[in-house]
């Protein structure tokens, strides 16, 4: 194990409580603690690792970062209570984000103080992120915003979002959309909590905007520039996602294990076994290109492979538990987290479209 690995066991060791792997399951949810880890994972320079000081990292190569993220997710560390606002938002404004948007508004996102929202889907576009409808209009120096976003996580308990609307409506599709800033306490802002029959704490909203007042300054990245904004800023979180993934396999291959499966069970999980390693040696070889300057086309893989094999592992877990899985809540959590896994940031049939078309070069269907 490295030093900066070791200095990291070593300070999440002393920042959980005593009895934290005892009570996990408690722990899990307890927002209060999750709040205190982001502030002072911020504070001690394990957020961001690769990034500076002054925006939580310690300048850390890729690889001791990867390591980092890797110990912290074996070790069940807490989740990040708002984890678009560091794993998507804060990459956003940290490389499109002019002086004075960086000054205002990312050390309070990045400690925590401000929780940030993705507003991108809308009802007639998910994955067709190019065919959005809501539009941002300029007049003088203000953008007039109009439109309906769904499925925006925790937008009812942020303050900003980064909302994607359409500013040229004559421009090819993806080359008409700019990335606004909102802030959802503008009049003309309607946030409602969508009513969830899951058992997550992560509420979904609509948000609704009438003739909304954006100042034009409030424009991240370049005007109708917004499809780079987003492209990027999901990279981030894509190169990191499969970490939580490929831990969570793991957890789930534990817990068929411990149901003492049948044969046609091991047989699943034997192949379920390889994926998860696969998953691990595609992840490290996504690290080695992006370590050797190289394109890494790995990306998308490991969040088809990632999402689908958690999926796998915990319905199969399901089924090794037989009839007292069906009413196990922790088990009924994870298989709709891992179902979760395979919709947001692109849905599986999305990627396999994307790795069809872009890394195998098949012709489109
Ligand atoms: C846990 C979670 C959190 C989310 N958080 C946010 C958030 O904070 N902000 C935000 O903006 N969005 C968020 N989303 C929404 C998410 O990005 C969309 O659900 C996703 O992009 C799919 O869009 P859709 O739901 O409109 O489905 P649709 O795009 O309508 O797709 C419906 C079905 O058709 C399939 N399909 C669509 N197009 C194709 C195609 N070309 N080829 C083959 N099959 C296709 C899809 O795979 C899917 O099975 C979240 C979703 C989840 C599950």
């Amino acid at each position: 194990m490295s030093a900066v690995v070791e200095e990291y066991r070593a300070w999440l060791t002393e920042f959980l409580p005593k009895d934290y792997y005892e009570r996990y399951r408690e722990y899990r949810w307890d927002l209060t603690l999750r709040r205190d880890y982001q502030r002072a994972a911020f504070e001690a320079g394990w957020l961001q690792p690769t990034w500076p000081r002054e925006h939580g990292g310690r300048s850390l190569g890729l690889r001791d970062a990867m390591e980092v993220r890797i110990e912290g997710a074996l070790r069940s560390a807490p989740k990040l209570p708002n984890i678009q606002g560091p794993g998507v938002a804060a990459p956003g404004i940290r490389q499109f984000g002019t002086p004075a948007q960086i000054d205002r508004l990312l050390v309070p996102l990045l400690r925590g103080d401000e929780w940030w929202a993705l507003g991108m889907s809308e009802p007639e576009a998910g994955s067709d992120f190019a065919g959005l409808r809501t539009r941002a209009e300029r007049d003088g120096d203000v953008f007039r915003v109009n439109g309906h976003k769904i499925w925006t996580t925790q937008a009812h308990l942020s303050r900003w979002c980064t909302l994607y609307a359409r500013t040229d409506p004559e421009a090819p599709k993806h080359r008409g959309i700019s990335c606004l800033i909102l802030d959802l306490q503008s009049p003309g802002v309607r946030v409602e909590p969508i009513r969830m029959a899951s058992i997550s704490d992560e509420t979904f909203c609509e948000v609704f905007l009438d003739d909304v007042e954006l100042p034009a300054e409030n424009l991240l990245g370049p005007l109708h520039g917004g499809w780079n904004v987003a492209l990027s800023s999901l990279h981030h979180e894509r190169q990191m996602i499969w970490i939580m993934n490929w831990v969570e396999i793991k957890r789930g291959l534990d817990a068929v294990r411990e149901a003492r499966p049948t044969d046609d069970i091991c047989a699943e999980l034997g192949s379920l076994l390889a994926d998860a390693e696969a998953l691990r040696a595609t992840g490290y070889r996504a690290l080695g290109n992006e370590l050797a300057g190289r394109a890494s086309p790995e990306a998308d893989i490991l969040k088809l492979l990632g999402s689908v094999t958690l999926q796998r592992v915990w319905e199969l877990a399901a089924v090794a538990r037989g009839q007292d899985g069906v009413s196990d809540p922790d088990l009924l959590f994870e298989r709709q987290d891992a179902l979760a896994a395979t919709i947001y940031g692109g849905t599986s049939e999305v990627q396999r479209n994307i790795i069809a078309e872009r890394l195998l070069g098949l012709p489109k269907g």
